[in-house]
């Protein structure tokens, strides 16, 4: 048994067996029960053969159009796919190890490799980058057209855990998640997209753990625990059994916590608080309304770009999906925001960084006119459906949104619907946080994303596992600009939500309650928890709290300020007094 000690992001016990996914998933180990053998088996001659013939189409091009001397490039490689240390020796460790193809293959090609380059030979040793391209085109035939972790997941018996160094969220979209156990990650933070979706889908999620994919072998059976962030390696037959009661008391909790579902939210001393629920994938939209949330305040509609599907991101497709989520949530509002992605996404390999500073949210909409123009036609189309309010992401300043909103007119002129859909500015980037009196002016309402307000006012990547013990909601900086937020939108009279994960916090609600906050959009599992935090907050207390903190001059004077309503409402809800 081996102990691992990480990051609980997404609350909950998971007990599987390991499928280890490494370099963004495109390599994926698992081990095969004895009936998987030969599928696997067949999978390696069957990407063997397209292989060949590839090889064999590319050979007789070449030697036609270049000569015969740089087709001889393809001749080496087809020797190569003959060679008995490869194809063959992974088909024999795939029937004496059983392992999956991909990872058979994996160690044969690391066998050859290391004999390509022991031998003196200066042709061999130049060989290895032919290696690599065979290598490349073998493993593309093995799963031709999708992510190997896509399929994997659907043949592998279940409860699984994915161990991944990295899942971007592009991929994680796509995965059958019914299938999935839980979640551990080499690395991650708890406002990583991918982590935001497995905490949305109930997912229990570990992440920052170093080296997991080095650790946790694959088909090890694994225990990991969201809440605390422990994982443990093949416990033993004691320990799995304390993991199992584990699981069935926090099963519990949570089927306690069901019963809040049809009580409105409250404090203690009757301050009626809103919230709403945020969602990333529309089907799973059964658990905004089994967590008895108020309406969507937040649909990250960008996820709809990663699916499977190429046709996802069209205007009929959008329509469709936005037209049944309005109709499932009606008569509540749902706030479906416009494709929050950087110009990797809305114009794949336009770039090969990612977006975090640059293009990216209304910017890239503006800029990529077409994409953002079929987003919003397909949302004005759709409105009549439900109630719908548009939310536009990374807003800066009042004359982009002034820009967004003209362009958005022009839309509703032309496809003549959606006039009275109101129009929503995310808060995420401290400019619009500290011109939100001028952002109000140009807006229906506002919603207050923490997870980048946080990361842009502090400078500190959230997906960044090195610096995430500095990434502090309570930094005095931020609920200074959260105060500013709340007081000024007030003033100006327009409905303002906090969206960001700092909202799925009790504790935290606590304090933005003290700010001015009354609505709040959170993961639906977090609601009840939420709630009953809610039902033991005295909102005077929490003002008194939030005063106090505003003053204070570092993270940690903050907490010793909210030390007293934390243990209060730790007592009222311990007392039960909560749940009346
Ligand atoms: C935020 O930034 O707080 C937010 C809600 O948006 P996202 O997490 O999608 O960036
Ligand atoms: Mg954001």
């Amino acid at each position: 048994m081996t102990r691992l000690a990480g990051r609980g992001v997404s609350a909950g016990i998971a007990i599987g067996r390991a499928v280890v996914a490494v370099r963004d998933a495109r390599q994926v180990r698992y081990r095969l029960a004895s009936s998987g053998v030969d599928r696997e088996r067949q999978r390696l001659k069957t990407a063997r053969q397209r292989t060949r013939s590839e090889l064999e189409e590319i050979s007789s091009r070449v030697s036609r159009t270049v000569g015969p001397a740089q087709a001889a490039i393809f001749a080496a490689q087809l020797l190569m796919l003959d060679d008995p240390l490869l194809a063959a020796r992974a088909d024999e460790l795939i029937r004496q190890e059983r392992i999956n193809a991909d990872w058979a293959l994996e160690r044969a090609i690391g066998e050859l490799h290391a004999v390509f380059a022991r031998e003196g030979d200066e042709w061999l040793r130049e060989r290895i980058g032919d290696l690599a391209d065979v290598r490349g085109r073998l493993q593309r035939n093995l799963r031709p057209g999708r992510d190997p972790l896509i399929g994997l997941i659907r043949e592998i018996e279940p409860p699984l855990i994915v161990v991944a160094d990295e899942l971007p969220p592009s991929l994680a979209a796509q995965l059958d998640w019914t299938r999935v156990g839980g979640l551990v990650c080499d690395i991650g933070s708890p406002t990583h997209h991918t982590v935001i979706l497995a905490r949305s889908l109930g997912v229990p999620t570990v992440v920052g753990l170093g080296t997991a994919t080095q650790l946790i072998g694959p088909g090890q059976r694994v225990a990991l625990d969201g809440t605390t962030g422990e994982v443990v390696i093949e416990p033993s037959e004691e320990g799995l059994e304390r993991w199992r009661q584990r699981s069935e008391i926090a099963k519990s909790a949570l089927r306690a916590l069901d019963e809040l579902r049809t009580r409105p939210a409250k404090t203690a001393d009757g301050l009626r608080i809103r919230l709403e629920a945020n969602l990333e994938i529309a089907e799973e939209v059964g658990r905004v309304k089994d967590a008895g949330a108020e309406g969507i305040g937040l649909y990250r509609s960008e996820f709809l770009l990663d699916t499977a599907n190429p046709d996802a991101g069209s205007e009929e497709s959008q329509y469709e999906i936005y037209r049944s989520l309005l109709e499932a949530m009606r008569p509540m509002p749902v706030t479906i925001r416009t494709f929050d992605a950087g110009v990797e996404r809305v114009q794949p390999r336009a770039s090969g960084h990612r977006e975090r500073f640059g293009l990216r949210g209304i910017r890239a909409g503006l800029q990529h006119d077409d994409r953002f123009r079929s987003q919003v036609r397909a949302l004005v189309r759709a409105s009549s459906a439900g109630a719908l309010r548009i939310l536009l992401p990374f807003v800066s300043s009042a004359t982009e949104m002034r820009q967004a909103r003209s362009l958005i007119a022009e839309i509703v002129r032309e496809t003549g619907a959606g006039e009275s859909v109101p129009i929503g500015a995310m808060i995420e980037v401290p400019a619009a946080a500290l011109t939100v009196d001028h952002l109000a002016a140009e807006t229906d309402f506002l919603s207050v994303g923490t997870n980048d307000l946080i990361q842009y006012t502090l400078a500190i990547d959230r997906t960044d596992e090195r610096l995430a013990g500095h990434y502090e909601p309570s930094e005095p900086a931020v609920l200074r600009l959260l105060r500013t937020i709340a007081l000024r939108s007030r003033r100006a009279r327009r409905d303002v939500s906090v969206c960001g994960e700092m909202a799925a916090d009790p504790l935290l609600v606590g304090l933005l309650v003290g700010l001015g906050f009354r609505t709040f959009s959170m993961t639906p599992a977090a609601i009840p928890i939420v709630k009953r935090g809610l039902a033991a907050l005295d909102g005077r207390q929490a003002a008194d709290a939030a005063r106090r903190a505003l003053r204070a001059r570092s993270v940690d004077e903050v907490d010793a300020v909210l030390a007293p309503m934390a243990d209060a409402m730790h007592r009222a809800a311990v007392d039960g007094t909560a749940a009346t």
